[in-house]
This record gives structure tokens, sequence and C-alpha cells, in this order.
């Protein structure tokens, strides 16, 4: 796989015109002060009374309409979240853009579900920082940056990749390294990793760790210790050096339980459920499903998210953390 670095990109494509981000959160702070710090002319669109134009304003940027920055630009970088692009695009930004105009986004589910169709003559791009806002921004500063893939869906102008490689690199993220790719396989890997493994995966396996556990009768301060606290010393381990670097670091008691026992419990059924949740993505039906909640005002969504931190674990968590004030360190995100 190639690695794309600074002497590959070419960011003139996108540091002699005007750049709009769309939404000031995450992504959107990270993205406008990388770039306004590598020369380029930045301006923020957000909707009236948004929460967060007095911070972008803060930071010296020009605040407008996402209609009107979108005129006033060449390259429209889309960073509000997912389930508002639909909306905006078609609303404030599409009756905006003119033929050559760049349209970027920074995860493909928009454009790989149809979400939105830009015009033939837009060019369609991705730039994907492999890490939250905040790292984004912190690495940039250090004079690094956090590695990013990048895509073209669609290159009406012939400069679509130059300009997908150029933002990436104005951001930071060919320092690092920039990979490409398509919006087709950026979406589903990434929502089949935040599913089966990242998220869904990763919090299924400690709740159900830590109730084999309190159903066995053992203190659920100590399966709290067990199943949810330590996988941070796992997880940095594998972060840092994978699985190498953690069997260097785990007893060899951990590595023959490891080896034995893994296998027992994520097992071929574990593996045929992850297909399931592949196709349930691949075919669009996840991405169906999740539309359709939004648009009934996320009922479901909205339960399953009570019913998942009003579970034991989560009572137990909150005694325990209080005891470790160091835990208590605000993590740093958008603000
Ligand atoms: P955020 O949730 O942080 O975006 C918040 C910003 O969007 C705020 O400025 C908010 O202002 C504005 N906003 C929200 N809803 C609307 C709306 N309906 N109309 C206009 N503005 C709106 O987004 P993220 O940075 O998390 O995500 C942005 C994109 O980046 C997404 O496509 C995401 O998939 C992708 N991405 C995110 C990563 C991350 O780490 N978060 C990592 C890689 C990609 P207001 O006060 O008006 O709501
Ligand atoms: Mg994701
Ligand atoms: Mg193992």
């Amino acid at each position: 796989m190639q690695v794309f670095t600074d002497n590959d990109a070419k960011p003139a494509s996108v540091r002699d015109h005007k750049v709009a981000i769309i939404g000031y959160g995450s992504q959107g702070r990270a993205h406008a002060l990388n770039l306004k710090d590598s020369g380029c002319d930045v301006i923020i669109g957000l909707r009236e009374g948004s929460s967060t134009t007095a911070k972008a304003q803060a930071a010296g940027f020009t605040v407008m309409s996402v209609a009107e920055a979108s005129k006033a630009a060449k390259l429209v970088a889309i960073l509000t979240p997912d389930m508002s692009h639909e909306a905006i695009f078609d609303s404030e930004i599409a009756p905006n853009l003119e033929a050559g105009d760049a349209l970027l986004f920074a995860h493909g589910f928009t454009v790989l579900y149809e979400r939105v169709k830009p015009a033939d003559d837009i060019d369609v791009i991705m730039v994907a920082p492999k890490g939250p806002g905040d790292l984004v921004r912190r690495e940039y500063e250090r004079g690094a940056g956090v590695p990013c893939l990048f895509a073209v869906h669609q290159d009406a102008s012939g400069e679509a990749r130059d300009k997908a490689l150029g933002y990436a690199a104005l951001i930071g993220g060919t320092v690092a390294g920039a990979i490409q790719t398509t919006f087709r396989e950026e979406t589903e890997t990434d929502l089949f990793g935040e599913q089966a493994v990242l998220c869904g995966g990763a919090t299924e396996l400690v709740v159900a760790g830590y109730e084999t556990l309190t159903e066995a009768g053992y203190a659920p301060e100590i399966a709290y210790y067990e199943c949810l606290h330590e996988l941070k010393l796992i997880v940095d381990l594998l972060y840092e050096g994978g699985l190498t670097k953690m069997h260097e670091f785990i007893s060899e008691t951990a590595i023959y339980g490891d080896l034995v026992s893994g296998p027992r419990v994520i097992n071929d059924e574990t593996r045929a459920r992850m297909k399931d949740v592949l196709t349930d993505i691949q075919n669009g039906t996840f991405a169906r499903n999740w539309v359709a909640e939004n648009e009934a005002g996320k009922p479901k969504y909205n339960a399953m998210l009570e019913a998942d931190m009003n579970q034991p674990i989560e009572e137990t968590g909150k005694r325990l953390r209080a005891m470790m004030p160091w835990l208590q360190q605000k993590r740093k995100n958008a603000a």
C-alpha cells in the first residue's frame, strides 16, 4: 500500500482559493485552525444561533451562514454530523456551488448511501483523519500530524485528487502519511470497526465479562476492575505495539489464558455474527435504519441509550472512579 507524504501533495490547488468549513465541532475546528495556520483563506459556515459561532469568532474566523460561505468558497468541507448533511446540502450548499467547486467530506456515509447527489460538474472528495479533532489539532501544533485517508468520488475538474491530497497535507495529514481509499471502503470499514469491535463489540465484551463474574457471586467492584478498568492497560499496549508488545508486557499465565480461552469466547459463531453486521452495512440496511430512526426523532435510539447508561456496571463504575481522582481530568474535545 502506497503512503503519500508532503512531497506528493500539491496544496496550492486548495490554498489558492477560499475554503469554507461548515460546522465548527470536533473536526471542523481542527481543520479550520490547521488550514489557517497553513496559509489558507478559511471562512466558517454555521446555522443561525449556532452554539459554536462565538468560539469560531474568538479564534479569529469570519462566520457566515452556510449558504453565504458555500457561495464564497471554491472548496466546501461539510463537517457537521452526518445525519445533518442531506438537509444542509439540499437547501444551503447545492444552490451555491459552481462548476469546478469541490465538496469535501470527512466520512463517506453521506455520499456512499446517496444522501446527497452533487451535480456532475462538482468535485467530490474525502479527507478522513484517523483520529478525533483535538488530536488532529494537537499533532499539527507539534509539527506532526494524524494520518489521513483520502478519496475521490467524482473528479469534474481533473484536479480532484490534488485537492484531496492537498487538503490532507494542509491539515497535517501527509506529515504522518496519507493513504488513498474509496468512499465505499472508508465507510464500510469505519462502520464495521465501530460496530463490531471498537464501540459495540468492546463494550458488550466488557459488560458480558462483568456480568459473568457478578452473577457467579464475585464483588462488583472487583469485576469492574478486572473487566473494564484494566482494559486500558491492554489497549495502550496494543495501540503502541500490537499483539507483540502486549505479549511482552503481560504474564506468561495471561498469555496462555489468552491463547486457549480467547478463541472460546470469540469463536466461529461470533465471526458469523460479525459477517451479518458487515452484510447489513454493505447492503445499506444499517444506513437505512439509522436514517429512518433519525427521521422518527430517535425514539429507539434514546430508549436503548438510556438503558445502556443505567445498567449495574455504570453504578459500580461511578463509585469506583470517585476513588481515582486522576481519572476525572477533563478530556479535551472540541472546546
Ligand atoms: P460535530 O458533532 O463535532 O459537529 C458539530 C458542529 O456542527 C457544530 O458547529 C454544530 O453547531 C454544527 N451543526 C450540527 N448540526 C448542524 C446542522 N443541522 N446545521 C448546521 N450546523 C450543524 O461533528 P464531528 O466533527 O464529530 O463530525 C463531522 C464529520 O467528520 C462527520 O462527517 C464525521 O463522520 C466525520 N469524522 C468525525 C470524527 C470525529 O472524531 N468526531 C473522525 C473522523 C471523521 P450547532 O451548535 O449549530 O449544532
Ligand atoms: Mg466512525
Ligand atoms: Mg488473544
